[in-house]
């Protein structure tokens, strides 16, 4: 039997279904896919002692944003170290198409320290070009909202005519009928939240006419947050869509930390009518995003160009320091952190509070945004741990990094923790609170790939791709921190990508 590559042996199958383990063998077919999982009668190929260890299929991460760092890391270490061999990207309303001359000078600032040229205009030639660069983890991109709104009307704050509101629904109507998974918004970035939900009730409609999912970082996740929770739902029941995914679902903020389980309320009673919402989480209490967030009112409407500009003039730097003075306590300051910075003076004190590294955070964040306003990206405390514990309980929660895929040194910049840990954190979670072996690997593979519609992968099932992971679930541990983002997480003995083994522990 030539087509045979591996014989994986003496193993515990989790087969991503919720069952299991139970013992089995796995064959491996030369063209990376899965030719039996259970019993084997015949010896064959590579063969492979699994130790008795746990073979499961590769983990999903629901939420990443690999979608131009994987261009320049195309081994995907911070990914395939923990098990994960897909990727849904395009989150947040920031996807890498479709590219026009309307964005495509925006998105290069953007993504600028991963000196990857962009090339692309389609959902198609862009999946092209990750395919010739043979990037692991496998990357599924959703459409941004935001680069799609841009692509027709720039980064301006305005009303869509007709006309570009049309165009926009063509171009999202062709990347998904090209593959992409569903919608991604990000309705408190710039354009994205200049967006009526009217303009959000059309794409939906075309979402779906196509069957897909629309995924939302809502425009609030903490002081409007049921609000904007309660708006998304009204959408789409009004566009008649069956499939939400609320991103990085949290309470933000001490004083939101009680929404909980109205928000999960909810959830629960959408799902009873018949939508299907499922959530992710990272299992962490600090989140990551660029700084520029903390930008008070017209300021707060600026693509990150804009604001490079207008912070040339020490003028506007003065005055956007008193307005940050004026609109943050004192303590706000102690609890953001800079996670990563293009700005090389600054390079050595990530990881660290704005507090430890100047004296008045006020004056530092504004010159991070003036050098940097693009690439500085910084951490904010300020979320639950019992609030985690509860999302992380429900069964429709998946884990979503919200981080990029990363080489093991800082040559593309540093991470926040949960880039390097989170699906084995999820993980390793769920076992603490007695969720079985079977239910906590479905959750990060069936269930993610029933989700996004991805059909050949999830399951260690005949025929679908060759994505597994070894593990030994008594080892899982996430070790990256702050001080340390990249170290690789402990418990993944062998990760396999398509038939190739991608990372070894
Ligand atoms: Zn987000």
């Amino acid at each position: 039997m030539d087509c045979l590559k591996y014989h994986i042996k003496n193993v515990w199958l989790v087969r991503g279904d919720g069952s299991g383990p139970v013992r089995g063998e796995v064959l491996v077919s030369a063209d990376g896919r899965l030719l039996s999982c259970g019993p084997s009668y015949i010896s064959c190929g590579t063969v492979i002692d699994g130790r008795g260890k746990m073979l499961v299929p590769g983990l999903i991460d629901v939420h990443g944003h690999s979608d131009i760092s994987v261009i320049a890391s195309p081994g995907g270490f911070s990914k395939v170290s923990q098990g994960v061999t897909t990727e849904i990207a395009g989150n947040c309303g920031l996807s890498a198409f479709p590219l026009t001359e309307r964005n495509r000078e925006h998105l290069e600032e953007l993504y600028a320290q991963y000196h990857v040229p962009l090339s692309w205009s389609s959902f198609s030639s862009y999946r092209q070009l990750l395919k010739e660069k043979e990037c692991v983890p496998d990357l599924i991109p959703l459409c941004g909202h935001n680069t799609l709104r841009a692509a027709v009307a720039g980064y301006e704050k305005k009303t869509l005519d007709r006309a570009e509101a049309e165009e926009m629904k063509q171009l999202l109507a062709a990347a998904l009928e090209e593959g992409a998974p569903g919608l991604s918004t990000g309705l408190l970035y710039v354009p994205g939240k200049f967006a009526s939900p009217g303009e959000i009730i059309e794409l939906m409609k075309v979402l779906a006419a196509h069957g897909k999912i629309y995924a939302t970082h809502l425009a609030s996740e903490g002081d409007r947050l049921l609000e904007s929770l309660e708006e998304t739902l009204m959408c789409v029941r009004e566009a008649g869509l069956k499939k939400v995914q609320i991103s990085h679902f949290k309470t933000a903020g001490p004083a939101n930390w009680h929404k909980l389980d109205t928000a999960v309320d909810m959830i629960q009673s959408a799902r009873k009518g018949g939508i299907s919402v499922t959530v992710d989480r990272y299992p962490y209490t600090e989140s990551m995003t660029q700084l520029s967030v903390i930008l008070p009112g017209e300021w707060a409407d600026l693509d990150d160009i804009a604001i490079e500009k207008r912070l040339r003039n020490s003028e506007e730097k003065r005055e956007l320091a008193r307005l940050l003075s004026q609109s943050r306590s004192a303590d706000y300051w102690q609890r953001v952190r800079l996670v990563s910075t293009g700005v090389e003076k600054y390079r050595s004190s990530c990881g660290k509070f704005l507090t430890e590294i100047a004296g008045d955070p006020v004056m530092l964040a504004v010159e991070l945004l003036a050098l940097d306003a693009a690439g500085t990206c910084a951490a904010f405390s300020g979320m639950s741990e019992e609030n985690l514990t509860r999302i992380l309980q429900l069964p429709f929660c998946m884990p979503g990094s919200d981080g990029n895929a990363l080489p093991a040194d800082h040559s593309l910049g540093r991470a926040h923790p949960r880039a390097f840990g989170t699906a084995v954190r999820f993980l390793r979670r769920l076992l603490e609170m007695n969720v079985s072996p079977g239910e906590a690997v479905y959750r990060a593979t069936g269930l993610p790939a029933e989700t996004f519609g991805l059909t050949d992968r999830g399951l260690l099932r005949q025929q679908l791709r060759a994505d597994l992971v070894l593990l030994d679930p008594e080892d899982l541990e996430d070790r990256a921190d702050f001080a340390s983002p990249h170290t690789p997480a402990r418990g993944i003995i062998w990760t396999m990508v398509n038939g190739r083994i991608v990372y070894r522990s």
